[in-house]
């Protein structure tokens, strides 16, 4: 009988047990299933190894070879610890040196045969390989698991090896695969040519060839893709084909909101102000993101809606994810709509709301909201609250979208009845990537900056140069200019991270800023302090904010005009790019110092780049090459976890069969209702719980 492996708990696994199953769960392996779906992140040709002599530098290439001389932790230029190991075969040799792990030097005994994999350097006219991965091996494992053949390797967890995971995955093929159960239908499998999932899943792991390899990735990546391509559609479905509010917006409206402005509208800004009106003159409800880097003048594009809405006698709400933030569009919108010549003789009636207001004036808010005495309301997620709720409201407009989940901008909307949603983002999302996300909306991005901003110049200096940078921001900052020093802060390395910041701070103070105002702010500290921070240093009481990445977000500084980024290399690209874009806000030119001893040849290309280009979009596709699109947003974004094996990058074409499929099953059955369905309902529910309302729904 065939059994349900999400309903084996993975302690009872053969070879499992309680104590391991403790660790597996670390790697989000709790059932059968699980183990099963756990899968490589890459593999080792270990069929036959490359001799020593023939291997090329600049690749990252699989050896296997004998330990020569052993290794001993010494500390080398006073900081750091370094192992160095030799590595032979019969053709020459190679080191194996790493930093700060020296209890690596007592694992490796001569004479010990070991296969490491590592990116081959020239380095002092001999090869090297700086921490590689290794794995110790016995002469008698031809034909084994971990030799003799294309071996899986696995992200790992403490206490559980690469050993022990081929082991029990090995294990739980053979008595578990038959039961895998197909999730897509027969179909769309003969017509794409999927192999069967037993098959793929086994070769998914243990692979006889790469053809195998890649053919069985290519099932699982078509899955992935499909499943989300459902979600995604189901998701537009369930808002566009609902009735919405079809404005009425007149050519004159738009000819006197672009009037309003001391600056012409870009075309990018026009253009997409045109893409919104023309949306919502229609009835079915809008669903549009709007994208461009940061800078580039969103707000006055999400203003028009407003506008718009306000002309057609109904409300619009502008939810931004900080208070700073919320306040500084707050601050526009009054001066805009003190100079807009309609909205009658009320004028137009804007509003504020964050959480930090009193009760009493909160509930004094409420109350306009429902009697249409406010038009547009701008607030943070305060808004969200259940008692907030307006009289008609038919235009949403959602700041910095990755701050908020795909709940919360639901939330938000059911305020109205289907309102216009407009979806705003500063973090470009490459084309590949934005098809993958946000296949459900419709996208206008605005390409240019407006003209006469100044120019930001960046440069990379080694550490070793902190003083003197630190020197110049002085000089600079005595002319009158503000600053900023960003220290990163890792979640793994929280706790050392804030003290270095903090000791910096306070160094700063005593010494190298001796006279000078500073503050400094941290993820740690209470939301209403930094805002608090935040508002003064915008007022100039402050001359310079030292700070961790809590600034990445649209905070508006025009007289802050440098930025020094510490320890550079720890930033993603965009988060660099991000950050950078704080400065340079106002006609005067801006210096952009990046502090960091990268390392490695990748993190140098890396901070080469963003010396190089300030185009967000470009930074953006190289960022998602290098470290891949789990990376990209940051952790437990978008469902993009949910994408283990397909890449949307490299496996386009797969996407866009994928979530051809997708659509054609919606079109046909789009509650799943089939029974030949109920398996693509019970994932969903299992992986993208937060789709599940929209299915259910309607
Ligand atoms: P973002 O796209 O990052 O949200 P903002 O909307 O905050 O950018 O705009 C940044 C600054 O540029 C604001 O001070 C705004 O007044 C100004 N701005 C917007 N559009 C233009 C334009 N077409 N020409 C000149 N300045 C503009
Ligand atoms: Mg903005």
């Amino acid at each position: 009988m065939s059994q349900n492996l999400s309903d084996i708990p993975i302690q009872f696994v053969k070879g499992v047990g309680p104590a391991k199953a403790k660790l597996l769960a670390e790697l989000g392996i709790l059932t059968a299933e699980d183990l099963l779906y756990f899968f490589p992140y890459r593999y080792e040709d270990r069929r036959e190894f490359t001799p020593i002599a023939k291997l090329q530098v600049g690749q990252w290439q699989t050896l296997m070879g004998t330990v020569l001389v052993g290794g001993e932790a010494k500390s080398w230029f006073s900081r750091k610890m370094r192992v160095e190991i030799a590595i032979g075969d019969d053709t020459g040799r190679i080191f194996c040196v790493w930093f700060n792990q020296p209890y690596l030097g007592k694992l490796f005994k001569i004479g010990q045969k070991v296969v490491l994999y590592g990116k081959v350097e020239l380095f002092k006219n001999r090869l090297q390989v700086v921490s590689p991965d290794f794995e110790f091996v016995t002469d008698d494992e031809e034909g084994s698991l971990s030799m003799g053949r294309i071996v899986p390797i696995y992200p790992l967890t403490r206490g559980v090896g690469q050993r022990y995971l081929r082991k029990i995955i090995d294990t739980a093929l053979n008595l578990y695969a038959a039961d895998l159960k197909d999730i897509i239908p027969f179909d769309i499998r003969r017509r794409c040519k999927l192999d069967d999932i037993a098959k793929s899943i086994r070769n998914i792991h243990f692979p006889q060839t790469l053809e195998e390899q890649q053919k069985a990735n290519a099932r699982v990546a078509f899955e992935e893709f499909f499943l989300f391509q459902v979600c995604i559609i189901l998701r537009r479905m369930s808002i566009i084909e609902k009735e919405g509010i079809a404005h009425k917006i007149a050519p004159s409206l738009m000819k006197q909101y672009a009037q309003n402005f001391p600056f012409k509208l870009t075309h990018g800004q026009q253009a997409a102000i045109d893409d919104i009106a023309a949306d919502m003159t229609k009835s079915r409800p809008m669903l549009r993101l709007l994208q461009g880097d940061v800078g580039c003048g969103k707000t006055v594009v999400a203003f028009f809606g407003c506008i718009a809405a306000v002309a057609n006698g109904t409300q619009a709400a502008i939810m931004a994810p900080t208070e700073i933030l919320a306040n500084q569009h707050y601050e526009s919108l009054k001066k805009l709509v003190e100079t807009l010549s309609f909205g009658g003789d009320k004028g137009i009636r804007i509003a504020l709301l964050t959480s930090r207001m009193s009760k009493k004036q909160k509930d004094a808010l409420y109350q306009k909201l429902k009697s249409h005495e406010i038009d547009i309301i701008i607030g943070t997620h305060a808004l969200l609250e259940q008692t907030v709720d307006f009289a008609h409201l038919s235009f949403v407009v959602i700041d910095e979208q990755h701050k908020f989940g795909v709940n919360q901008r639901a939330l938000l909307s059911a305020k109205g009845t289907n309102p216009d949603v407009l979806i705003m983002t500063a973090t470009p999302i490459p084309r590949t990537l934005c098809l993958t996300l946000y296949g459900d909306l419709d996208v206008s991005t605005i390409a240019e900056l407006p003209p006469g901003r100044g120019k930001i110049s960046t440069y990379h200096f080694p550490m070793e140069k902190a003083q003197a940078t630190l020197e110049r921001v002085r000089q600079w900052v005595s002319k009158g200019t503000q600053a900023y020093i960003i220290y990163p802060l890792v979640e793994e390395s929280e706790k050392l991270d804030l003290k270095a910041a903090t000791e910096s701070f306070d160094h700063f103070v005593s010494h190298e800023f001796k006279g000078l105002r500073l503050a400094l702010v941290h993820g740690q500290m209470d939301r209403a302090e930094v805002e608090e921070i935040m508002q003064k240093f915008k007022r100039h009481e402050l001359d310079i904010l030292v700070a961790t990445t809590i600034l990445e977000v649209g905070i508006d500084v025009g007289n802050a005009n440098v930025m020094v980024i510490e320890h550079a290399e720890r930033f993603g690209l965009s988060q660099l790019h991000q950050l950078r874009g704080r400065i340079g806000r106002s006609e005067k030119d801006a210096v952009c110092l990046l502090l960091s001893d990268p390392g490695t040849e990748e993190g140098k290309a890396r901070l080469d780049a963003i010396v190089k280009t300030t185009d967000g979009f470009k930074i953006a596709e190289y960022d998602l090459e290098i470290r891949g699109p789990g990376h990209y947003f940051g952790r437990h974004q978008h469902g993009l976890n949910e994408l283990r094996v397909a890449n949307p990058i490299t496996q386009m074409d797969l996407l866009q069969k994928a979530r051809l499929e997708a659509g054609n099953l919606i079109q046909a059955d789009s509650h799943l209702n089939n029974p030949e369905h109920a398996p693509i309902k019970g994932v969903i529910k299992k992986r993208y719980p937060q789709y599940l309302d929209m299915l259910l729904a309607g």
